[in-house]
């Protein structure tokens, strides 16, 4: 297994009585693009915002690129987009990321790399106010991207953005890990990460429901079976799998090894056709709101 570079162990944060983050363990490897995924409201930016260093966690502890949050030296490793970048109106993007890079003792070629990176080096000395919504959160990416972090941390990069804005940032995205950032995203759009995150963790009502693949959670060995008639075909497969379903779709069965060719006899032996017998990949959706309880 990859080096981790975020490890969390029972981080929760309490609000009051509201408990916002309740005991996420979770883990991103080094070098990969792991999606924060759930519902508004989950957890996911009291997650994050204790992964920086921004608010302290009730209970439970965090690490990440080995140092508590916070450190000065983790800082210097992170390039964080939380709710939204705050940038001057009316001054250009590049005179912006400039003032970040000053504050930050980062030099100019760090901001003029940046700028090229996420594609705006050709509008850099358009000002911020004249920017569409996702060239306004490209330019946060590229805040985010000034002294070179090891991990980059973006809160729903995607948020806000028309279809033609989010390619773009997923784009992005998948560039920058393969120039070797590990990029930790949150997202509550599941169409969005499945295309581009390496493993997920799902998050709802405060705690992490699940962590894996993304071929995991759709549960990729689930077989589906047609086959006519069906209430001849349907106790013929419940010979072989006992736990086989009957719904509106066809027969689901958990599928192992070598189960689809037992189950493919075992019809054809019944007498009943045989229609289709195929893997049943759930989409990303259907599996979180079976795992969210329908959020
Ligand atoms: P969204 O996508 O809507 O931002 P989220 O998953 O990021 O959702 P959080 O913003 O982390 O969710 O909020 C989780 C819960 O914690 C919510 O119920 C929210 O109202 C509550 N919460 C967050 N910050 C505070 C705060 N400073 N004081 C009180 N409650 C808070």
């Amino acid at each position: 297994m990859k080096d981790s570079i975020v490890v969390t162990r029972g981080l929760t944060k309490r609000y009051g009585a509201n408990t916002a983050v309740d005991g996420v363990s979770m883990r991103v490897a080094a070098g990969e693009i792991y999606g924060f995924l759930g519902p508004n409201g989950a957890g996911k930016t009291t997650t994050l915002r204790m992964l920086v260093g921004l608010i302290r966690p009730s209970e439970g502890s965090a690490t990440v690129a080995g140092h508590v949050p916070g450190d000065p030296d983790v800082v210097r490793k992170l390039g964080v987009l939380i709710e939204g970048p705050g940038f001057y109106p009316y001054l250009s993007g590049r005179d912006n990321l400039r003032v970040l890079a000053k504050y930050r003792g980062i030099g100019r070629t760090d901001v003029e790399d940046a700028l090229d990176r996420v594609g705006l080096a050709a509008r850099a000395d358009d000002k911020f106010r004249t920017y569409s919504l996702g060239m306004k959160q490209r330019l946060g990416v590229g805040a985010a991207l000034l002294g070179r972090p090891d991990l980059l941390i973006l809160d729903e990069p995607t948020n806000g953005l028309d279809p033609q804005g989010m390619a773009e940032m997923r784009e992005l995205i998948t560039t920058l890990a393969d120039d070797g950032h590990t990029v930790l995203l949150s997202s509550h759009m599941l169409s969005e990460v499945q295309e581009i995150c390496d493993r997920v963790g799902v998050i709802s009502r405060g705690r992490l429901i699940a962590e894996s693949t993304i071929a995991e959670l759709r549960g990729a060995s689930s077989l589906l079976l047609k086959a006519e008639p069906m209430e001849v075909a349907f106790p013929a497969v419940r010979g072989v799998v006992g736990d086989a379903m009957l719904t509106s779709g066809g027969i689901r069965i958990e599928a192992g090894n070598g189960t689809a060719a037992a189950v493919a006899r075992a019809v054809v032996e019944s007498g009943a056709d045989l229609l289709e017998l195929r893997l049943d990949e759930k989409s990303l959706e259907e599996v979180f709101f079976e795992m969210t309880g329908g959020q």
